[in-house]
């Protein structure tokens, strides 16, 4: 793109790159930090979010009222600079900008600002969220989490996949597991007050019981309704009557999980491919995410440069290693093999048909293949109604991306084809089939073999910048018992 946006305003990160020595630029940004020299001259380092790297203003006494103005240049007020770009003669930086003109267009109190220069606990910032994407970190984050999204879009759109757009409410639990923020227009208070004057209504806990049914036909939708899990049936419409589909949006879980990995609200991106089987489906899932590091490598190197430097010094060649070398592929009951042979405590044991957790992930892909994994082939009682039952009658074809530092990226599975099996598999899940009366039709009327998987973005941008905690990985993090800004 070479269109510059409709204002006079040249971005910093162009400034630093692109315009060539001699141009006038204006330039508008917020301060890191001044230094004073003498009182003949300061030294501004500008920063507009454009680029890691901030841009360094001379100011001098040529510049009008600079006495007066200089002052109010504190860490954390917005400028206006109108100069020129010259080339730098310090260390570290091309070019600099010597200001012909200044103008504060806001004040900071610098003792007041609550970014200071000593640097902050990751848990501070989070309750700093108006502030935090000013501080490098964040704004490194920001960044990258931007070219993430971009890559994926371009990695579907350059492969004819079409982008879908999946409700936000629903009224059917994609998982099952019952994990789904309620959303109702009933009246909670007139509820609690029906409660008390019938005194036995409710449990200890004051949550209604059986006897006291709520009537889900005045509800607004006419029908007990939630915030979506997964856009995945929806994205499976799509694939049997569009073809290759995705689906990139917000998705719910209220599961109380305080981990490192989880959050109630996270991004997802869920692909779905008519006439794929579970090995056109690896093969896709290990192509995307290898493609996506190797498309943001190249797009944020400096901002990557940073995470390797502060945050994880292992980043860039784990990067490299993911990116450059074929994922290692084996059953889930391989897995379990290994892990009980490992000789390894965990937390939590380890026995066939149990889920894995995150130690296990980790141990398979730090520690034994040091590579990510694909495990395939999971027992039915651990894995979702959707996933097509393997003829042992003990799994089915599920398949999980594993990676170092975090354990599940990618969950996935060839879906359940078979009109007669799936509705054994709900009843088995304890599922209504008229529940899903569309999503079994479509298996009436033309079914065909189909897969798809599900990206968690959270993790993705964990995983490439290394940053240890989702809650630091979205701009606005969602986690029981908090939701600030
Ligand atoms: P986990 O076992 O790690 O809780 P899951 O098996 O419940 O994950 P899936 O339902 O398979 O997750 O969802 C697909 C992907 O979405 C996961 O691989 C992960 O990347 C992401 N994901 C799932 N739950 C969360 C969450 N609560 N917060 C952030 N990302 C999530
Ligand atoms: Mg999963």
């Amino acid at each position: 793109m070479t269109e510059s946006p409709p204002t006079m305003r040249t971005r910093i990160a162009d400034c630093l790159t692109k315009v060539a020595p001699g141009t006038i630029v204006d330039v508008r940004g917020w301060v890191r930090t001044r230094r004073e020299s003498k009182q003949e001259f300061a030294f501004i380092e500008l920063n507009d979010g454009s680029s890691f790297h901030s841009l360094q203003v001379v100011a001098d006494k040529s510049i009008p009222d600079y006495e007066t103005l200089i002052k109010l240049v504190q860490t954390g007020a917005s400028v206006a600079v109108v100069g020129e770009l010259k080339e730098s003669p310090a260390k570290g930086q091309k070019v600099e900008l010597h200001a012909q003109s200044l103008k504060v267009l806001g004040q900071a109190d610098a003792a007041k600002y609550p970014l200071q220069k000593k640097g902050h606990s990751f848990e501070f910032l989070r309750e700093k969220a108006h502030l935090r994407p000013r501080t490098n970190t964040f704004g490194a984050m920001a960044r990258v989490r931007n070219a993430i999204c971009h890559a994926i879009h371009c990695y579907f759109q350059q492969r004819g996949f079409l982008y879908v757009h999946a409700p936000i409410i629903s009224t059917s639990d994609c998982e099952g597991a019952g994990h789904m923020f309620q959303v109702t227009t009933l009246d909670l208070a007139k509820l609690a007050q029906l409660q008390q004057s019938k005194g036995t209504g409710a449990s200890p806990s004051g949550a209604p019981t059986a006897s006291m049914e709520i009537d889900y036909t005045k509800d607004f939708f006419g029908k007990k309704a939630g915030l979506t899990v997964s856009g995945q049936l929806e994205a499976e419409i799509f694939a049997c009557s569009v073809g290759d589909c995705y689906t990139f949006g917000p998705t719910f879980r209220a599961e109380n999980s305080n981990t490192t990995r989880h959050l109630a609200e996270f991004w997802m991106i869920e692909p779905e491919m008519p006439f794929y089987e579970l090995e056109d489906n690896m093969a896709l899932a290990e192509d995307f995410v290898r493609t996506v590091i190797k498309e943001v490598m190249a797009k944020c190197p400096d901002d990557l440069q940073f995470f390797n430097d502060r945050i994880e010094p292992t980043l860039l060649a784990s990067l490299e290693n993911i990116s450059g070398n074929d994922f290692i592929k084996l059953t889930y009951t391989e897995a379990v093999d290994i892990l009980l042979k490992s000789g390894q405590t965990f937390e939590y044991p380890v026995a066939w048909g149990k889920d894995l957790q995150s130690e296990h992930e980790r141990f398979l892909t730090e520690q034994h293949f040091k590579q990510p994994v694909i495990l395939t082939d999971y027992p039915r009682e651990i894995k979702s109604f959707y996933m097509r039952a393997n003829d042992d009658g003990k799994t089915v074809r599920a398949m999980d991306v594993l990676v170092p530092r975090i354990g599940e990226i990618i969950g996935g599975s060839q879906r359940e084809e078979r009109h007669d099996v799936l509705i054994q598999r709900m009843q088995e899940c304890g599922l209504d089939p008229a529940d899903y009366w569309w999503y079994l039709e479509l298996r009436e009327y033309g079914t065909v073999p189909h897969s798809g998987f599900g990206l968690g973005l959270e993790r993705t941008v964990q995983l490439i910048t290394g940053m240890q905690n989702i809650r630091d990985c979205i701009p606005f993090p969602r986690t029981p018992k908090s939701a600030d800004f």
